[in-house]
């Protein structure tokens, strides 16, 4: 600060006020205007903090807001996921199973899972955060989607091309998921119940209730309807022609004939325990060209009732015994 400063002229014996420089004046001037920037500065940041102003708060709120959204439509997208991995799963295991089809490989599924340019863009912002794991998640799960709906596209195209091969084809389980049963042996080799020797076991078996309802697994012509005398007890064996059979032994009743024709779906007879069986039960097996082949693959335990009542009534809807409310009469 500038005190006013005076000395005595010796000349003159008078007191004379000291002149500051021109330097001394700048240099006073300068730090009084930097101390003033400094003041207002600390001044606005400390009043905003305080005070903040209307918009401000209006920020605040709609931040907070859009956060908790955004929080929400992460969780969201994780259901989102987790069904369009259900419809793949379905595709690859399902769908295109039934078609004869190579599941979609994997390394086509992954395609487009990597960052994408406004991921990089938002990487450069200062804290990307959420809106950039967002952001990058429904990008992947567009690209996913991409590939399913070419995957169903072509999956379509193929029914459309073997609907008669498809209503054949022995294709669900000739007992309704409905119904109590359960597998008590599977197909390939195992300890044979009565020899107590290791056997070849060319079908499956399930156990359950006696004069269970058993479905014709595919449309087909009976060609066998009697009792075995090969340990089969009373079997019925239905030609799907495209090299495929089906045959359904042990059963406790036939209710079809040689030569009968059937639709998918239909009951050919009650489950039972005659012939070469240690209990109630149904022994199913599928033929391809004379070779046995393991029926696991021909349906999907884990099909639910709607699904699988679906599956048998494409054969014809207005034929076809299995309505949806049947499913479970026993
Ligand atoms: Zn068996």
């Amino acid at each position: 600060m500038f005190v006013r400063k005076y000395h005595i002229n010796p000349e003159t014996l008078r007191y004379e006020r000291v002149r500051a420089t021109r330097k001394q004046r700048v240099r006073f001037l300068v730090s009084i205007s930097l101390g003033l920037i400094a003041l207002a500065i600390l001044m606005r940041f400390g009043f905003e903090r305080s005070f903040p102003t209307p918009r401000q708060i209006i920020y605040h709120k709609e931040n907070k807001v859009l956060r908790s959204e955004l929080s929400s439509l992460n969780a969201e997208l994780q259901e989102v996921e987790f069904q369009l991995a259900e419809l793949r799963n379905r595709d690859d295991r399902f769908y295109r199973a039934i078609l004869s089809l190579d599941p979609v490989p994997a390394s086509m599924r992954s395609v487009g899972t990597g960052g994408s340019q406004r991921g990089i863009v938002l990487q450069n912002m200062r804290d990307p955060g959420m809106v950039l794991e967002v952001s990058q998640r429904i990008e992947q799960i567009s690209n996913k989607m991409r590939i399913q709906s070419s995957s169903l596209d072509r999956v379509y195209k193929e029914a459309i091309d073997n609907q008669h091969f498809l209503t054949c084809r022995p294709s669900i389980n000739p007992i309704s998921p409905g119904d109590p049963t359960w597998l008590t042996s599977s197909y390939g080799f195992r300890m044979d119940p009565f020899t107590k020797k290791r056997a070849a076991h060319h079908g499956i078996d399930l156990a359950g209730p006696l004069g269970l309802d058993v479905h014709c697994t595919g449309e087909g012509t009976v060609t066998i309807a009697h009792v075995s005398r090969h340990g089969y007890g009373k079997e019925v064996v239905v030609d799907h022609g495209y090299g495929f059979t089906s045959r359904y032994a042990h059963l406790d009743d036939i209710h079809v004939k040689a030569g009968q024709k059937l639709k998918r779906g239909e009951v050919i007879g009650t489950l039972g325990n005659t012939g070469r069986s240690t209990g109630p039960h149904l022994h199913y097996e599928i033929r391809k060209n004379g070779h046995p082949v393991n029926p696991m693959y021909f349906f999907y335990e884990n099909l639910s009732a709607g699904e699988y009542s679906l599956l048998a009534s494409r054969a014809n809807m207005s034929v076809n015994p299995y309505a949806p409310n049947a499913m479970s009469q026993k």
